[in-house]
């Protein structure tokens, strides 16, 4: 089948990982800017993190019939250093108009601190004055249900149309709070944190599939890049219809990022 994954850190995966996606049927990735493991010492290392999103990874990705859109933000965790996050953010707007950018993210918070918070509404600001779409990281584990409420509380201070945000990592905790404000949900499949295919393929028949996608978010720690496909698999175990499955793992992410005008994906059955 084929599928998008909307968040998987490919900057930190090796080709290999695009040649077994593609013949995993992965026709597109969204690629969110994120932590890169150490904290960056200046915000020229984001200009050229930038150009490797806008420039590099669109063509590698492009060597294994895979298309490769990216969000544009500084992550969290380096967020609690604010005078470099705001040299990262008055950097951001050159780079918007790069073909495979679809918006601000993956921005939110890491530990729920005061500048965080800071750094989030100002990021807010940026997509909101450049019409940008926004997709949103919320934290790990026993700071996830108080990190999305301060999320939800500080995104309805701001007037962006809820279709265009997308709130990640959800579980079943905080799923409920995000579909129910109108935002798009993402749940990532993750082997150590976050959701197991099991635990998603539950949501779904919880909550339904209406603005839920679901993601591996692979990066260069222990996570699973072809996540997704196991997802399909256990739908396809549980006897769901491939028309549901196919809404969850492709029209659902299409559905979303084609609100931003970079969203140029080719139809794969019409190539
Ligand atoms: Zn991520």
């Amino acid at each position: 089948m084929y599928y998008i994954d909307p968040h998987l850190h490919m900057v930190s995966r090796t080709t290999d990982d695009y040649e077994t996606l593609a013949k995993m049927g992965c026709v597109a990735i969204s690629e969110p800017a994120f932590w890169a493991g150490f904290d960056r010492g200046s915000g020229e290392s984001f200009r050229d993190y930038f150009r490797q999103l806008t420039e590099v990874e669109p063509k590698r990705a492009a060597q294994y019939g895979i298309q490769h859109f990216t969000w544009l933000c500084i992550n969290a965790k380096e967020a609690e250093n604010v005078e470099l996050s705001r040299e990262v953010l008055k950097i951001i707007p050159e780079f918007l108009d790069c073909p495979n950018v679809l918006g601000i993210g993956e921005i939110g918070l890491n530990k729920n601190t005061k500048n965080e918070a800071i750094i989030f509404q100002e990021h807010m600001e940026l997509a909101i004055a450049h019409q940008q779409q926004v997709l949103i990281h919320t934290p790990h584990l026993e700071d996830k249900y108080q990190g999305t409420r301060m999320i939800l509380d500080m995104l309805g201070e701001h007037s962006i149309d809820r279709s265009r945000v997308l709130v990640d990592h959800v579980e079943e905790h905080t799923v409920g709070p995000v579909l129910e404000a109108g935002y798009w949900a993402g749940m990532t499949l993750y082997p150590v944190t976050k959701c197991t295919p099991s635990r998603a393929v539950d949501i779904i028949e919880r909550h339904g599939a209406e603005r839920l996608c679901v993601n591996s978010a692979g990066d260069w720690g222990p996570s699973k890049p072809t996540a997704v496909p196991d997802l399909v698999l256990e739908m396809r175990r549980r006897g769901h219809k491939e028309s549901l499955i196919k809404k969850v793992v492709y029209d659902n992410p299409r559905d979303f990022f084609r609100q931003s005008k970079n969203f140029n994906l080719e139809n794969p059955a019409e190539r």
